[in-house]
């Protein structure tokens, strides 16, 4: 599975939300960005799209 936010091939310690996962640093970053950052922006629209995708699996949605 791949880090939502990087990408990257992540191994089983990281977060782990709806099938997401965050690898560490990742996680790192969020936790220390301020929640005014375009970073935490871009995070957030990462996981609300695949949690929807996740739990919708199949629905198409417009702004996609
Ligand atoms: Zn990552």
């Amino acid at each position: 599975m791949k880090c939502i936010i990087c990408k990257k091939q992540v191994i089983d310690k990281s977060i782990n939300i709806y099938g997401i996962k965050i690898c560490k640093c990742c996680e790192g970053r969020i936790i220390h960005s301020n929640m005014q950052t375009d970073f935490y922006e871009v995070y957030k629209n990462r996981i609300k799209k695949s949690i929807v995708n996740t739990l919708y699996r199949g629905v198409k949605f417009s702004d996609e």
